[in-house]
């Protein structure tokens, strides 16, 4: 696609996009009596105005019902998780079965290596990426410890060559053929935080399974801005978050995903609770756990209400816009910016792209790698209502995210990065 810097050429394309209104459902933050320019919905997504609305509906039902709330109203709170089902399934590629909301995404990501990181002596090693988001790196650690293992031998980082900033997929599976033997899972993000980089999990995952070892995702990053096949894909297992791209709000509930060839193997070991247990016998409230079929058998707590309503409430606008069509618009943002952020970068060298460069191995991020002015560049915009995010050592990440950025929005951000000085 060709791209102008040029103020008329982003109106042009907002008038063209045919998802512009969904803009309206959010709600921005003001910067002197305006909506600032928001590049931050990969750390917490805007909040949609619908979300209030199902919040108080929620506070209604229980103040009308009580305890009878769990079997009354529209959406009874005994089968919360289950109204989240469908739609948590279209967003990621999976089968209903394939898929439950609960708990948060660390918690989701230890129970779901108690089931899918099963070290022996001769297959212990988990292979991960290097510069993991550290959550992800201190489970990882903790659950090699907790076997008896000794993270510095278990855990394998992929770590780009020198002199360049991103993986290549040939590097990985060439790591994950040769520890292959004697390795028990491979996980790793679906978009890795730090530069935006969209993994090919598909072949990561075969490339795994053909080893003997599971192949699990973290889809943090990936959920709401990639498309994702994960059944297709045949990945093991993935977990995600809801308050990055998917706008659900701080500390949002989690999802998770367990491909329909472990879902009913009762055998596989899990850390269980009576939510996880058989629906129709859950409330004999006797001995001898019976799992649930599929993904819903690992749950282990009752609904947390407010947070599934709030995610509801958000899962009902993907629903409406697609995300193929979020895709198609994302790739002409994230274009967008770039371009931008390249003819400024022309003239100044300010910075470094380390996000790649093809937009098949990205999502709507680009991460600049700065130099010593780069925090100063941070807060002179954060000073002029452009919000985006700083990761040290020097990095600045924008997400130019489809739901609600214009194109209108990354113009006005290009502008005042080239009125830095
Ligand atoms: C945001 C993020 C987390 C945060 O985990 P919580 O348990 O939700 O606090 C973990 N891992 C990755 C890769 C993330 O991007």
């Amino acid at each position: 696609m060709h791209y102008e810097n040029t103020h008329a050429f982003a109106r042009q394309l907002d008038r063209d996009d045919s998802l512009r209104s969904f803009r309206e459902q959010f709600i921005f933050p003001q910067h002197n009596g305006e909506n600032v320019l928001y590049f931050c919905g990969n750390s917490l997504g805007l909040q949609p105005k619908t979300i209030r609305h199902a919040l108080l509906h929620e506070l209604d039902q229980w103040a009308t019902h009580g305890v009878e709330g769990h079997f009354r109203g529209e959406l009874p709170w005994m089968y919360y998780h289950k109204f989240l089902t469908d739609q948590s399934a279209r967003l990621v590629g999976a089968l209903p079965q394939e898929v439950v909301v609960m708990n948060t995404l660390t918690v989701n990501l230890h129970l779901m290596m108690v089931s899918f990181y099963r070290p022996t002596p001769e297959r212990y090693k988990i292979i991960m990426e290097a510069g993991a988001f550290p959550s992800d790196q201190y489970a990882v650690e903790s659950q090699v410890r907790w076997h008896g293992y000794d993270p510095a031998t278990a855990i394998v980082e992929l770590a780009p060559r020198a002199g360049e900033d991103t993986l290549r997929t040939d590097d990985i599976l060439q790591v994950i053929e040769k520890e292959g033997g004697a390795t028990a899972l491979v996980m790793l993000g679906g978009v890795n935080y730090y530069t935006g980089q969209l993994y090919d999990m598909e072949k990561i995952a075969a490339a795994a399974q053909r080893s003997g070892s599971f192949a699990g995702f973290d889809l943090a990053h990936a959920a709401g801005n990639a498309v994702l096949k994960l059944h297709d894909w045949n990945v093991d297992f993935a977990v995600w978050c809801s308050y990055k791209y998917l706008n659900s709000g701080p500390g949002g509930p989690s999802g998770a995903f367990v491909h329909e060839r472990h879902g009913d193997n009762a055998a596989l070991p899990r850390f269980a609770g009576w939510w996880g247990h058989d629906e129709s016998v859950r409330f004999q409230m006797k001995k001898g756990f019976k799992p649930m079929r599929g993904a819903a058998g690992w749950q282990i707590s009752n609904a947390q209400i407010f947070g599934f309503a709030a995610h509801k409430a958000s899962l009902d606008i993907f629903d409406a816009a697609g995300m193929d069509r979020l895709r198609a618009k994302s790739l002409q943002l994230t274009g967008f910016l770039e371009h931008i952020l390249d003819e400024i970068n022309s003239a100044r060298n300010l910075f470094r792209i380390i996000t790649p460069r093809n937009p098949d191995e990205r999502g709507c991020q680009i991460s600049l790698l700065t130099d010593q002015r780069g925090k100063t560049l941070f807060d002179y915009l954060a000073e002029n209502g452009a919000i985006a995010d700083w990761r040290e050592p020097n990095v600045i990440r924008f997400a130019p995210v489809p739901l609600y950025n214009s194109f209108e929005d990354v113009y006005r951000l290009g502008k005042l990065i080239a009125d830095f000085n």
